[in-house]
């Protein structure tokens, strides 16, 4: 085995080893981490999603655990200087109780929000969840999550009854005869999946890509569909509509676990090949081909990513592929269905235990009075207490410091300065705020604008569970403790829980209700609060910095919800090596496959909607004559806070780019290397020109991981999905011209 990368030196540590995952990506590859005098290193360990596989980003993840970045100290912005100082706890604590209690008693509860992010564990995102509706009271919160999974999300609610990205094992890809990628670039974005197309194609199966570039992934596949930005939905109805000519539609199956096909099957009537060809540029050889290849194969798979999601009309274009799954009968079959490839971290546990705007724990709604009195009687408050739902991520940034907006924001491992669509404004929202805290690792865009900054544990230094992109809950062990001065999230959610209860007026009552339930953990937690009627007291024993005890209440708080750990056990995942959700009792099974039955609907159906092209938020003009689109690099991560630090992965891809095709270079005199510009309505990126044949000559992209002058959300257009919220990150209009 060929050892990682090293972190700094420890001189005098024990030499002690753990199993546990990387933390960047929701493939979530098995890795064990060593650590000796020398240091920490990385090995690959075997897994079933990445069979002992890593991409750069896993192999170097233990050079930040002492990098010389890394904040060790909270910093307090000092008002004379403007500069941000080290502080100790006490006084940056202080500074925010009393700063949030400002705010709060002036403007009301609601004038204080939280924004999380899909990297953070199950355990965070249930605690800073609940510390917003009752250490809060305020309905302002939502997380980066909205920025990445939200249409697929919502597309899977609203067809199946349930979101969970793959409902079915990851391994399921190598047996598939046909599998269908749209808007998805696993080779760049998580290589060691790569593995599990191999094998497919090692079998004798077919890989199609729809991809507006030819990317890594594109370049491995048997047929590529090269649509013009933003028609994807309109190749999805194509196809359709050939399978219907062809006869390749499963009317048993439509009729026996579907409803609503015929409007469907109206709409996609007007999609004649040659119609979808002219607006998408897909030629009809290659639709007639992809649909006779999906219509006919055996195990059939089809996965979308945010190439297809990240749209105004993304929910829809995401439903346009489950309708077409639907009704080649592919959702529960045996090796076929339909999934979409989540993203980030935690990206799907992320989005299920309340931390999103209208949920609350076990993927249930805020505004269902019977969730809020199961989630209300597991937190011990009356169910009227709780608030109700908020907005979602791009319309709560772009309201702070505004006269009806929150004026104080806190921020958990997310770093939207960067990540935020039309980037710059929310900046300046930022700015406006009253007060702005951020807890992180490290000194990214959004912490370096705050007035507090909280040092926070690594991935290495702590405990917990993340939820992988086939809905595997998975253990997270800590190798080592947070070095001096640095504290996990949920020890300073535990901290500001307290502080804020003690700066209320005393209560001689108990808590309102007791919890549903008698775990170890909650009896403790109710017996330490009654017994003491001092609010800080209650919510000490409400907000317990270990994670086994918030793991313990998050699953009673999701026990009968959609995604009902209730019978999943730090213990349980350590025998499986991960257990599926739901997962409702102890000795019950957990659910590898979703659907073979029935779907999560009321009557069982699966659910077709039917859904139509319509044109991107913002069209090309004279003006800005070219389309625009963004996305990842393979060794970046998101907005790159952490991997932009890393010496390997920064010489790698050390700055932004523009790539542009020849043919368009050549017509606005650019060479490759060239300064460029690139301008929207919006805001304007500059970044060397790279050539490429693989992008059509009618776009330019960008990657979005990248500060500074060469920020691609500088760009990006901030129109949303009406359903999900999702910001139309992949097409906008631009110009470009020589820097
Ligand atoms: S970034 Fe993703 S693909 Fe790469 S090692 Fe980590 S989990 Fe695996």
């Amino acid at each position: 085995m060929t050892d990682g990368a090293r972190s700094a030196t420890r001189p005098g540590s024990t030499p002690r080893e753990v199993a546990t995952h990387c933390p960047y990506c929701a493939l979530q590859c098995g890795m064990t981490l060593r650590e000796d005098d020398t240091g920490v290193t990385v090995h690959p360990r075997q897994f079933p999603t990445n069979r002992g596989g890593l991409c750069q980003k896993g192999w170097t993840a233990a050079e930040l655990l002492d990098h010389p970045e890394r904040l060790t100290t909270p910093l307090l912005r000092d008002p004379a200087s403007g500069e941000l100082r080290p502080v100790s706890w006490d006084a940056a604590l202080d500074r925010i109780v009393t700063g949030i209690r400002a705010i709060q008693d002036d403007a009301g509860p609601d004038a204080v929000a939280v924004f999380g992010g899909g990297g953070l564990t199950n355990e965070k995102a249930y605690a800073l969840g609940k510390f917003a509706r009752i250490g809060l009271r305020t309905r302002h919160i939502d997380y980066n999550g909205r920025f990445c999974m939200s249409s697929a999300a919502a597309a899977g609610m609203r067809a199946f009854g349930i979101d969970r990205g793959l409902p079915f094992p990851l391994a399921d890809l190598g047996r598939a005869d046909t599998l269908l990628l749209v808007g998805a670039n696993p080779a760049e974005t998580m290589p060691p999946l790569v593995r599990w197309l191999t094998e497919q194609r090692r079998n004798g199966g077919q890989l199609i890509v729809v991809d507006p570039r030819v990317t890594a992934t594109a370049r491995q596949a048997d047929l590529h569909l090269q649509p013009l930005p933003g028609t994807d939905l309109a190749v999805a109805n194509a196809l359709l509509h050939i399978a219907l000519t062809e006869g390749w539609v499963d009317r048993t199956y439509v009729a026996e676990r579907t409803s609503g096909f015929e409007a469907v099957r109206r709409t996609v009537a007007a999609w004649w090949p040659a119609r979808a060809e002219q607006l998408s540029g897909v030629p009809v050889a290659d639709l007639e081909a992809t649909a006779r290849a999906l219509g006919t194969g055996g195990r059939v798979i089809i996965l979308t990513a945010r190439g297809a999601e990240q749209h105004a009309k993304g929910v829809d274009t995401v439903t346009a592929y489950v309708n077409l799954a639907l009704a080649l009968g592919l959702p529960g079959r045996d090796g076929s269905g339909y999934g979409c490839l989540t993203g980030q971290g935690n990206g799907q546990g992320g989005r299920e235990h309340g931390q999103k705007a209208d949920q609350l724990p076990g993927y249930r709604k805020i505004d269902d009075p019977a969730a809020r009195e199961h989630v209300a009687g597991v937190w011990g408050v009356p169910a009227d207490d709780l608030p109700g739902p908020g907005v979602p991520a791009y319309q709560l940034l772009d309201s702070l410091g505004t006269p009806d907006g929150p004026r104080g924001l806190l921020v958990f491992g997310s770093n939207p300065v960067v990540s935020a669509p039309r980037a710059a404004r929310i900046e300046g929202r930022l700015r406006d705020l009253d007060l702005l805290v951020v807890a992180d690792l490290l000194l990214s865009e959004t912490a370096a604008l705050a007035d507090v900054v909280l040092p926070t544990a690594q991935w290495a230094e702590e405990d917990g569970t993340m939820t992988n992109l086939e809905g595997r809950v998975l253990r997270r062990r800590a190798l080592r403790n947070p070095p001096p001065g640095v504290r996990t999230d949920l020890a300073i959610i535990s901290d500001l829980a307290t502080r804020l209860a003690a700066a209320e007026t005393p209560t001689t009552e108990a808590p309102a209700a007791e919890p549903a339930s008698t775990t170890a953990a909650s009896t403790t937690a109710t017996s330490a609060a009654t017994a003491s009627a001092r609010p800080e007291a209650v919510a000490a024993a409400r907000f317990p910095a270990d994670p086994a005890a918030v793991f313990a209440e998050l699953r009673r708080a999701s026990a009968g919800g959609a995604a009902d750990y209730a019978g999943i056990s730090w213990a349980r995942i350590d025998d499986q090596d991960g257990v599926y959700w739901p997962c409702r009792t102890e000795d019950g099974p957990d659910t590898p496959r979703l659907f073979a039955e029935e779907f999560a609907t009321p009557d069982g159906r699966a659910r077709f909607h039917s859904v139509d092209h319509r044109p991107a938020a913002e069209e090309v003009c004279a003006t800005y004559p070219l389309h625009f689109t963004t996305g990842r690099v393979l060794t970046q991560y998101q907005s790159g806070t952490q991997t932009r630090r890393v010496p390997a992965l920064r010489r790698a891809a050390p700055e932004a780019f523009v790539e542009l095709h020849p043919d368009l270079a050549a017509r606005l005199g650019i060479d490759d290397g060239d300064p460029v510009k690139v301008t929207s309505r919006r805001g304007e990126l500059c970044a060397p020109a790279r050539l490429s044949v693989g992008i059509r000559p009618d776009t330019v992209f960008a990657p979005f991981h990248y500060a500074g002058a060469g920020r691609a959300n500088s760009v990006t257009n901030d129109a949303v999905d009406p359903i999900s919220g999702m910001p139309e990150f992949k097409i906008c209009a631009v110009r470009v011209e020589k820097a």
